[in-house]
């Protein structure tokens, strides 16, 4: 940027930027998201549906223009819901195990049922990592059989091997999954421990017990028809010697390994279309030429919906995320008024179906509205808590554009340190959906306030996450959300005009 445009656009920020972001306005939007009537905005429901016309309505009152080709703000995202079924079975070694307790299962051919006994070969973590010289599936042809796996890495404390000992998309257990269906397995199971998946099997049940919403396969995507998790008492009951296999697992040089037991699997799911939304909306950019160019903000909208029962079955999800949507609105319509109008343009997303694996956000980078070649940053906002001025900026994600010294200037600008992630190694990475643009090759980044004084940020991760009580109220300090909130338009203003 010129210094000329530079002082130009300073002068702008210092002056007018605190006018185009109202705590009023975000406070209203959050009171109505997070209300009880949208009953905690489930993909698939009325609430939901609620929702993405709430969010449309209110980009249009913005005055930001819709974003999809049929002149709508509405991006279709075509999903189906695979609920495992009680009748369904599994036994290994010839002893039953019990689903539910011993094991979870679902398929990603979203088939109603089948049954089928096919070989197992146990791969080890089922990575293959051309840049650290690592391949779990040397040699194997996996196709017709069931791959055996843990979640995790090898253990490092080298940041030349896997990333020492923060944890890379490589221990995921989405990326377990993923390789199998590309190696052509027909299914894979993952044996839990507590030490390679660093969350209790308990989590697992509670995640993968209910409904399984997945994007609409399209026939031509190899998909695991069979995908589940063992415990670990039931896999070494059946005869898997674990502190073998990990020890195994972990040791440079490992090859695949057939097991000689047997298992079959009786498979019975209920399987239902479901169609939701994604909410998109474009101020455009003021110089033709770069117009395509964007900066994309995202924010998922859905949340957990309803509890089968308790005395507050609502997970409202006042702070995740009626808080980014709040942002999202606000943002749209700072970027109606802006003047002089970026030269790029500015892409609102509201995300559906983030809480059931990123799914909205995946649809989005392989369906985009504008080429993903020209999206020059993505900011996503994802659980904003109320509270004081923030003491700094946790920013998770990859820089593939140099917008590195636009987030510290940002940063300083709103007297905001920046702050490294605290816990590398339990993968905040790779739970927003900043994470599929990142893998789409864009810079992408979750932008998150920290050491937000008030009691319900100090408490929200302990006590709100994901819980019926991560509720609005009206004694809500708005202060940490309105900073974050010009943090974030000034960082998108400036990658969009440089
Ligand atoms: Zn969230």
């Amino acid at each position: 940027m010129r210094l000329a445009a530079l002082l130009f656009l300073s002068v702008f920020l210092a002056s007018s930027l605190p006018t185009l972001i109202d705590p009023a306005r975000l406070r209203a939007h959050i009171r109505f998201l997070s209300s009880d009537l949208l009953e905690g905005r489930a993909v698939g429901t009325r609430g939901g549906q609620l929702t993405a016309e709430y969010l449309a309505s209110a980009f249009a009152a913005a005055g930001a223009r819709p974003a999809a080709p049929d002149g709508s703000y509405f991006q279709t995202v075509p999903l189906t819901g695979v609920t495992t079924l009680p009748a369904t079975t599994l036994s290994l070694n010839n002893q039953p195990l019990s689903l539910g307790r011993d094991f979870v299962l679902s398929s990603f051919t979203q088939e109603a049922s089948f049954s089928l006994s096919a070989p197992l070969v146990f791969v080890g973590h089922g990575i293959r990592a051309p840049e650290f010289q690592w391949d779990d599936y040397a040699g194997l042809d996996a196709r017709g059989k069931i791959v055996v796996l843990f979640t995790g890495e090898p253990p490092s404390t080298d940041p030349a091997f896997f990333a020492g000992p923060a944890l890379t998309y490589y221990g995921r257990w989405t990326y377990k999954f993923e390789q199998a269906a590309r190696q052509g397995a027909l299914g894979a199971l993952i044996v839990h421990t507590d030490a390679t998946a660093t969350y209790p099997f308990t989590t697992v049940l509670n995640s993968f017990g209910r409904e399984s919403i997945q994007l609409t396969r399209t026939p031509s995507t190899p998909a695991l028809r069979l995908a589940g998790w063992i415990s670990a008492p039931a896999a070494s009951a059946a005869g898997l010697d674990l502190p073998a296999l990990l020890a195994r697992a972990g040791a440079r040089g490992f090859t695949p390994q057939p097991l000689s037991l047997p298992v079959s699997v009786q498979f019975s799911a209920q399987v239902r279309s479901l169609v939701s939304q994604n909410v998109a909306a474009l101020i455009p950019g003021s110089d033709s030429t770069l117009a395509q160019q964007h900066v994309l903000y995202s924010a998922h909208w859905d949340h957990l919906g309803l509890a089968p029962s308790g005395p507050d079955r609502i997970y409202n999800g006042a702070v995740d995320n009626a808080s980014g949507c709040a942002i999202l609105i606000e943002l749209a319509r700072a970027f109606a008024q802006v003047q002089p109008r970026p030269r790029r343009s500015i892409l609102l997303l509201a995300v559906t179906a983030e809480e059931s694996g990123l799914l909205g956000s995946l649809y989005y980078s392989r369906n985009p509205l504008l080429p993903l070649s020209a999206l020059e940053l993505n900011i996503n906002v994802d659980g904003i808590p109320p509270g004081g001025k923030p003491g700094g900026i946790l920013a998770l994600g990859e820089d593939k554009k140099n917008v590195t010294p636009l987030i510290a200037e940002a940063a300083r600008r709103h007297s905001l340190a920046l702050k490294p992630d605290p816990r590398p190694e339990a993968g905040l990475m790779f739970r927003s959906d900043h994470f599929s643009f990142l893998r789409a090759g864009a810079s992408a980044y979750s932008f998150n306030p920290v050491d937000v004084p008030g009691s319900f940020a100090t408490e929200y991760n302990a006590k709100h996450y994901h819980q019926p009580s991560d509720e609005y109220s009206p004694n809500w300090d708005m202060t940490s959300l309105e900073i974050y909130s010009r943090f974030v338009l000034t960082l998108g203003l400036s990658a969009a005009s440089r």
